[in-house]
């Protein structure tokens, strides 16, 4: 169940990538238990009317400490992300949660197809490591969009988990404009349909203008809408 809100600490104050940077809080008051790929709210004292909600995934696993680990880009313009940069260790933030349902689906028989724009890869980062920390052995192909080549987000992270576990495979995209059609290409050679076989397990995360066409390719290609799980950020 959701906690009601409470302050958090920032603990650390990292730049991951020239326009990405991660920040550890941890809530004063109670420890947030949630599952890989649920996220917070934070209440921001800022905009025409305080608090501005904004929602971030946990980048990482439940720590024993409590400490949540928050990635985010900075939006041009944008209000909320613009704030959260400028925190330094020691400042409070508001937040509540956990929240959401983009979680691993149960039981997971079948590969599991996860597609990401930018902080996107936010909460898909969670769901890996919970996949291998409990040595599932489901196969696992990784396709990651990145806006610029500076701004690949956890390239080497995932370079290393692909030589250490075999079901694993990662294919990194840089693109600013098609996306989705790169995408679609790549899906179609790597995870070929086969009459008769089962389906993937496709979940897609990032903003709208990414995910909603990638969904639509998915349920023409005859997924039920249900089967694609989807997490927008806007
Ligand atoms: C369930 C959920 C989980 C989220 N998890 C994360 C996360 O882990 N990391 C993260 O960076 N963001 C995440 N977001 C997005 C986040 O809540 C904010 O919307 C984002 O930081 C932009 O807020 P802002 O106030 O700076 O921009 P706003 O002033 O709200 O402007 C948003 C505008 O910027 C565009 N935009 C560009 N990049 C983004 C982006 N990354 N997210 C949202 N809108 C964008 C949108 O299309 C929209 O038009 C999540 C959103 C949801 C709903």
């Amino acid at each position: 169940m959701a906690e009601l809100s409470q302050p958090a600490t920032v603990l650390s104050v990292t730049d991951l990538t020239p326009h990405v940077r991660q920040l550890v809080v941890k809530p004063n008051r109670t420890k947030i238990s949630f599952q890989p790929g649920q996220w917070v709210s934070l209440k921001l004292p800022i905009g025409p009317k305080p608090p501005l909600n904004r929602a971030y995934s946990m980048a990482d696993l439940s720590s024993p400490s409590g400490e949540l680990t928050l990635v985010f880009d900075r939006v041009l313009g944008g209000l909320g992300s613009n704030y959260l940069y400028q925190l330094k260790p020691g400042d409070e933030i508001p937040l509540s949660g956990p929240y959401g349902n983009f979680v691993l689906p149960q039981p997971l028989d079948r590969e599991l197809l996860l597609i990401a724009r930018y902080t996107g890869l936010v909460p898909i980062r969670c769901l890996l490591k919970q996949i291998f920390f409990a040595e599932l052995q489901t196969p696992v192909l990784l396709i990651a969009l990145a806006p610029h080549e500076e701004e690949v987000l956890f390239h080497q992270e995932w370079l290393t988990m692909a030589m250490q576990h075999r079901s694993f495979r990662y294919l990194p995209l840089v693109a600013q404009n098609g996306e989705a059609e790169a995408v679609e290409k790549a899906v179609a050679m790597l995870t070929p349909p086969v009459k008769g076989q089962p389906k993937v397990v496709p979940m897609l995360c990032g903003t709208k203008a990414f995910v909603r066409p990638l969904r639509t390719y998915f349920t023409e290609g005859g997924y039920d809408r249900k089967e694609v799980k989807v997490e927008t950020y806007d």
